[in-house]
């Protein structure tokens, strides 16, 4: 997920944004000094100690600049120095810098339950410190109720806040409007500009399947080509390709639910037959299982095979070979992740084509509000 979102004042506590982006012209200083500040932490993110010569040598930059760029990061309260290089030369050992993982905190919301919002803060590597839930009824969710939410989040956070991720159902711009989100009762809603100003933090906002596969792979180790399909009360999905979420030209990239793949399957709420939601959407799951529980076990593998029908063909388009399957774990286990192993590696593995690895989330409901931290992160500071 690239520079997808933001009301934010830019990179740094300063507010060093880059500003305008549109013609020809060559770097501005601060465009030169926002790019070696990503630089250096990007190459200590999240963990790596080194020394400034280190960190020059290892990125090319000048040992003035790196100093600059690194006073400046230690400053921010973002780098801290810690230890010294073992040495075998005479003469004073070199201080080593690293991230001050603790020293900043992220916020986060996670809009896409039935009835509550998740929300969490987390250091700077993506550990979780705290965690609050705000109760929500059927209907248009009210923005007061976020940043009601969004205020505890801050109070419980002891040190400063770096800026708040949002992972919402529905169709999400580059600049964090919500253009549609039937399910909270909103069209056009622009939550980025609305929290920030109520917040003054940088926000960033994102759709939750897309914010689910980026918190897969940047907190539970993922593969930079990747596809996750959330089966909820719709289905979902989110795609990364060479770490970019694929967001589409209208933004609506992973929206297959609403894709028919049985022409003479169940109507659909949308007016069409057989749209995959109908066939393997969790209430629909649900109910037939609690319709027929002997039969649990066949209605879960078919469910499978449908999905796995639907997705081998963006699958071998794509070479994406990372499927995760998230979902309610009474229906996304070892029954349904099989079925659909099996049908797309059937349909698809060649000796052209390696197999496909289909695995559940592993971040399971955490997923969407530590995609939105990591976007955040990449947002604010330009790792991961
Ligand atoms: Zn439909």
């Amino acid at each position: 997920m690239d520079r997808r979102t933001t009301a934010g004042p830019g990179p740094g506590r300063r507010g060093r944004a880059a500003r305008g982006t549109g013609g020809l012209r060559s770097a501005l200083p601060s465009d030169i000094r926002r790019r070696n500040r990503q630089t250096v932490l990007k190459s200590l993110y999240p963990d790596r100690w080194l020394s400034r010569a280190d960190l020059a040598k290892l990125t090319g930059l000048s040992k003035v600049s790196v100093s600059d760029v690194v006073a400046d990061l230690i400053d921010d309260g973002l780098l801290v120095e810690g230890g010294y290089k073992s040495s075998s030369r005479p003469g004073k050992p070199a201080v080593l810098v690293g991230i001050n993982v603790k020293g900043s905190a992220v916020m986060a919301l996670d809009l896409s339950e039935a009835g509550l919002v998740r929300g969490i803060v987390t250091d700077l590597a993506g550990h979780v410190t705290a965690t609050e839930e705000e109760p929500i009824s059927p209907g248009t969710l009210q923005p007061t109720v976020l940043v009601k939410l969004s205020r505890r989040l801050l109070e419980l956070s002891p040190v400063p806040v770096l800026g708040l991720g949002v992972a919402t159902p529905g169709t999400v711009d580059r600049g964090g409007r919500v253009l549609a989100a039937p399910n909270l009762g909103w069209t056009d809603m622009d939550l980025a500009a609305l929290l920030h100003g109520q917040l003054g933090v940088a926000v960033t906002v994102s759709n939750d399947a897309d914010a689910a596969v980026f918190g897969e792979r940047c907190f539970a180790g993922g593969t930079d080509n990747m596809i996750l399909v959330a089966i909820a009360r719709g289905v979902g999905a989110g795609v990364l390709i060479a770490d970019h979420i694929v967001r589409g030209s209208d933004y609506v990239a992973g929206e297959i639910g609403h894709v028919v793949v049985d022409q003479d399957g169940p109507a659909c709420v949308c007016g069409k037959r057989g749209c995959l939601e109908t066939l393997i959407a969790a209430p629909v799951l649900e109910k037939r299982i609690a319709e027929r529980p002997e039969n649990r076990d066949d209605i879960l593998t078919q469910a499978g095979e449908v999905l796995g029908v639907a997705l081998s063909m963006p699958v071998a388009l794509t070479n994406i070979k990372d499927l995760t399957i998230s979902g309610p774990s009474d229906l996304v286990g070892t029954i349904m992740l099989e079925a659909v192993e099996n049908t797309i590696n059937d349909r698809v593995h060649s000796r052209f084509i390696n197999r496909v690895d289909v695995h559940p989330a592993r971040l399971g409901r955490q997923a969407a509000a530590l995609g939105a931290v990591a976007c955040v992160l990449r947002h604010e500071l330009g790792v991961l």
